[in-house]
Formats: structure tokens, C-alpha cells, sequence
């Protein structure tokens, strides 16, 4: 299942060109004034300015102590174009002025306040250091004042960047509810669809900080690669190691800190395989909590589409408690237990009861499209008055037409017809047929590579399983299917039964032998003959 994300925040350093009008409140600081719309906004701002200056040049070698304006000033979301995201910051340091629409995608205003603070106070020495990095050096400074609003930024920073190496897979790993295999499925994450420069085409670009381009809308992978690289460079020779590289390459007449300084200093390569792991690894417990609750609705509904039909008798709750499921990022070690996120749990809960398996009885046909692809099922009662009934369910191979126009081939099922008509884009994933003859009623079960499990429960009791050698007969149909036959209680009443029934009290379980981790579960409720 694949679902679309923006990540990207954008924080953007440019000429405040646009028309620009003053909020109407002010509150003059010893660092510049503060303006707000209300008077109790431009307080709490002065407040988080009072906090941040002071201890960014504490941190930041060669820090201007240059005054600065800071407006919260809605508008500035506002100036972005049709289908844009909008601007949450901005700085321009000609006019002395860094302007803050608010909190956006969950990002404080503390921290886009701290990131702007940073690019204003960076002194001239800092000149050397490549554009994106400048930016890196932003977001690091603000993740470590601002402790809070950290992982969600890093999160969205290296989860964005990623998108420059292709699209994001997750992998969602499940136990089976009856077998207990393990069983997973990726899911599919889209970024939006344009063109992302790799990191090493824009190392090297200098400049203040990233300007939004007119062509080029990359801005999420490239304050990504800044903040890996600076967050990297910082742990392994500190911000005053940073620094120095930027006094070097000026003192040997540089514009910009070489490309080999920069990647020694992050202790990365020109390899796109060592930046995506790199961005993994960048991505630890807190962020991917905080990058699951950025994506909750999204990924709750690609969860819920591939689990539904394993677990069908299992309300959301028994899911979660019984999968024991598991959620990694592609190409990370790091794997978190689905409980444990406590934002994305309770949207699966809600998805899961929304999405209803819907009971079925003879002459029915359901369809539902999952992480595999599209499934066709059909409840069908034989002709004339035997009791009994089959299902048949059937994965729609990709490529082939959804089917809408197949109205003939449905109304052939339904009339019970044998035989599926251009059945090539039909591919069988279970055929189970129940019956009475004189010994009372029988189910085969037919499966064309094999079963590896097979298990018959009635009112919570095994009274079928092919691993024990209990009341299973192994055979062959006419089609060269393999078939499991069972004896099934004399008092069930199978011209009543109904599949996906809320009280199943027959349980039939199967897990073809070509594909073992593909558990099949259809719970049924079949009264029993008084
Ligand atoms: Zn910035």
C-alpha cells in the first residue's frame, strides 16, 4: 500500500521582498523588538527570546551580538502559491528581521525560533560553510535547545532525505494468529514526485542558507543532508572542530569548505548506499515514535489493509495484542513494536473498526483490495437441494482489469459453474467445499501446490489438523489440486452457514506449502441441528 507524505518543513532564509506590514503589538528587548498581533503573543515571544539568544552565543563560536527584530506574523504562511507548502520562517538579515508564521507541522515556534536565531548571529567566519550545512547547523543548535520539538524535526529532516534515494518502504512484520509464523509486508511511502540533487551536487553550493528555487523544489532532501552532516561533524570533532574548518579553507582562500574536508569531518562517502544508511541510523527510537505520530493516519490504514483479512475475527485490540507486531524503517536495524507507539496504535484501532470484515452467506461475493492486491470471494450454494455450499477465494493478478466489466464471469460463479472462464488473471488462493453423504457432513479443502498447514476447529476444539495426522485424508481433485478431507460434526447445519460471521464457532485455518507465511483463517458460524 503506498500513501503520500510532505515532510518537508520549510525554514527559509531570503530577501523579504513581498510587502511587508508590521504586527501591531511590540515589546523592545536589549536584542532588537519583538512584535506579535496580540500583546500577550509579543510577551511570550520576547520570553523564548530572552531564552534562545543568550544561550546560542554561548554555543556558537564567533556569534554576532547584532540586534535583531522577531515578528510571529501569520501572514507569511499565507504568501505561499496554490499547492505550495507554507513558509514557516524566514530571515532577512539586511532588513535585521527574522519573521515566524506560527507552529507548523507540528514544529514549535520555539524551535523555527532558535534555527532563524542561529543563521542570524552566525559571524562572518562562518561564511565558508556550504549553504546546507549552514542549515544543518540550524536545525542541530535548535534540536539541542529545544529538546522537545528535536525529534520530530529530525525525524522529518532525515525521513525526507531518504526520498532523494527513492521512495520509503516500512516494514510491517506480524505473527500469524493461528501457526504463529512470522509474516511481513512493506509498505510503499511517496514522496511528492519531482526531482531531488543527491547530496554531493549540493555540498559544495555556498551561500546563507537554502532559497527556495524556482525549478527545483528539493528543499526537504537538502536540509536533511545538512543536518546529517553537521549532527555527525559535531559528535565526532564538536562545533568548534566545524568552525576551524571553516578558518582553514578560509585562510587557504576557499569560498566554500572542500567537499573532502566535509565528508572526512561527517565521516561519510560519495556512496548513496553509505548516506541512506547514514539517515537510517539518524532516525533512533524518539524519532521514529515522533515520525509514526507525524504519519499515524496514513500508516494506520496501510497496517490495517495488510492485517484485516489475516486477523478477521479479531477486533483491534486482540490484533494488537495477538500480532506481536513489529514496524523498521527499510535498511534499519532499529524495530519497534507497534504497541509501543502509542499515537499510531490507537489509529489502528480506529481504522480497524471502521474496516469490517463484512459477513458473508451463500450466493454472496465480497472483494477487497489488501497489501497483495486485489481478492475475490464467493460463497456459493450448490444446486438443488444437497446442503452444502463452497468458497472460493481468488487473488486478482496485477495487470488484469478490476472487475467491473467481468459481470458475466460473477453471474457464472454464482450459478455455480465449475469452471472460471479466462480464469488466467484469477489465480486460486482457497477452494473449501463442505457436503453431507451418509456419514454425515465433510469439508475438502483443495490448495494447488500443497498444504504446509492445515487445522479444523469447532467450538474452540482441534477436531482436524494435518500436523497431528488427525481426521485429515490427504488426496488429489481433478483439476491435480492437493485436498485435505475432514469429518465435521453430524449436528452442524451447513445450508445456515456464514463466513466472517461476529460469533464464528467453526475455524478452518491453512497455509499453502508455496507460500508458508500466507496464513489462511476463515472463521464461520454454522449452527448446530437441534
Ligand atoms: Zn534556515
Amino acid at each position: 500500500m503506498a500513501f503520500r507524505v510532505l515532510p518537508a518543513v520549510l525554514i527559509l532564509l531570503a530577501l523579504d521582498s513581498a510587502c511587508v506590514h508590521a504586527p501591531t503589538s511590540r515589546v523592545p528587548t536589549e536584542y532588537g523588538d519583538v512584535r506579535a498581533g496580540t500583546d500577550a503573543q509579543a510577551h511570550q515571544l520576547a520570553a523564548m527570546v530572552h531564552d534562545l539568544r543568550p544561550r546560542i552565543q554561548a554555543l556558537l563560536p564567533d556569534a554576532s551580538d547584532r540586534s535583531i527584530d522577531v515578528w510571529l506574523d501569520a501572514a507569511l504562511a499565507r504568501r505561499a502559491g496554490p499547492g505550495e507548502a507554507g513558509i514557516a520562517a524566514l530571515t532577512d538579515l539586511s532588513a535585521g528581521r527574522i519573521r515566524i508564521s506560527g507552529e507548523a507541522e507540528g514544529i514549535d515556534v520555539d524551535f523555527l525560533l532558535a534555527h532563524e536565531l542561529v543563521h542570524a548571529l552566525m559571524g562572518e567566519s562562518w561564511e565558508p560553510l556550504p549553504a546546507i550545512m549552514k542549515e544543518g547547523l540550524c536545525d542541530a543548535i535548535a534540536c539541542q535547545l529545544v529538546p522537545d520539538a528535536g525529534p520530530l524535526a529530525r525525524a522529518l529532516r532525515m525521513f525526507g532525505a531518504r526520498f532523494a534515494f527513492g521512495p520509503q518502504e516500512l516494514l510491517l512484520s506480524c505473527t500469524e494468529p493461528s501457526f504463529g509464523g512470522r509474516w511481513s509486508a512493506r509498505i510503499l511511502i511517496s514522496g511528492p514526485e519531482i526531482g531531488r540533487r543527491g547530496p554531493l551536487e549540493v555540498i559544495s553550493l555556498g551561500g546563507h542558507g537554502v532559497r527556495l528555487h524556482e525549478e527545483l523544489q528539493d528543499e526537504d532532501v537538502l536540509y536533511g543532508y545538512g543536518l546529517l552532516l553537521v549532527e555527525r561533524t559535531i559528535q565526532r570533532i564538536g562545533i568548534s572542530g566545524l568552525h576551524e574548518l571553516c578558518r582553514r579553507a578560509e585562510r587557504l582562500g576557499a569560498e566554500v569548505v572542500p567537499e573532502e574536508w566535509v565528508l572526512w569531518a561527517a565521516d561519510l562517502d560519495a556512496q548513496p548506499e553509505t548516506w541512506e544508511r547514514a539517515l537510517v541510523e539518524a532516525i533512533g527510537p524518539r524519532e521514529f515514535t515522533e515520525l509514526t505520530r507525524h504519519l499515524d493516519v496514513g500508516l494506520a490504514d496501510a497496517i490495517v489493509d495488510n492485517a484485516r483479512y489475516r486477523f478477521p475475527d479479531f477486533n483491534g485490540q486482540e490484533f494488537l495484542r495477538a500480532s506481536d507486531a513489529m514496524l523498521q524503517l527499510r535498511g534499519a536495524d532499529l524495530a519497534v513494536p507497534l504497541v509501543e507507539l502509542e499515537s499510531l496504535s490507537e489509529q489502528v484501532l480506529s481504522a480497524w473498526a471502521a474496516r469490517a470484515v463484512p459477513a458473508m452467506s451463500t450466493r454472496e461475493v465480497a472483494w477487497h483490495v489488501d497489501g497483495e492486491g486485489p481478492r475475490l470471494g464467493v460463497m456459493v450454494a450448490p444446486e438443488g437441494t444437497a446442503p452444502g455450499f463452497r468458497i472460493d477465494w481468488m487473488r486478482v493478478e496485477a495487470g488484469s482489469a478490476a472487475l467491473g466489466g467481468d459481470g458475466a464471469r460473477l453471474a457464472g460463479l454464482l450459478g455455480g459453474e465449475r469452471e472460471l472462464d479466462g480464469a488466467d488473471s484469477m489465480v486460486d488462493m482457497a477452494s473449501l467445499r463442505f457436503g453431507v453423504d451418509g456419514e454425515g457432513p465433510w469439508l475438502v479443502s483443495a490448495m494447488a501446490g500443497g498444504f504446509a498447514d492445515y487445522r479444523v476447529e469447532v467450538a474452540g476444539v482441534v477436531v482436524a489438523d494435518l500436523t497431528w495426522g488427525l481426521n485429515t485424508r490427504l488426496g488429489v481433485d481433478a483439476e491435480g489440486r492437493s485436498t485435505v478431507t475432514s469429518r465435521l460434526d453430524p449436528l452442524l447445519a451447513l445450508d445456515q452457514a456464514v463466513l466472517y460471521a461476529q460469533e464464528a464457532n467453526v475455524l478452518i485455518s491453512q497455509r499453502p506449502m508455496d507460500r508458508p507465511t500466507t496464513e489462511q483463517r476463515f472463521p464461520l458460524h454454522i449452527p448446530f441441528r437441534r
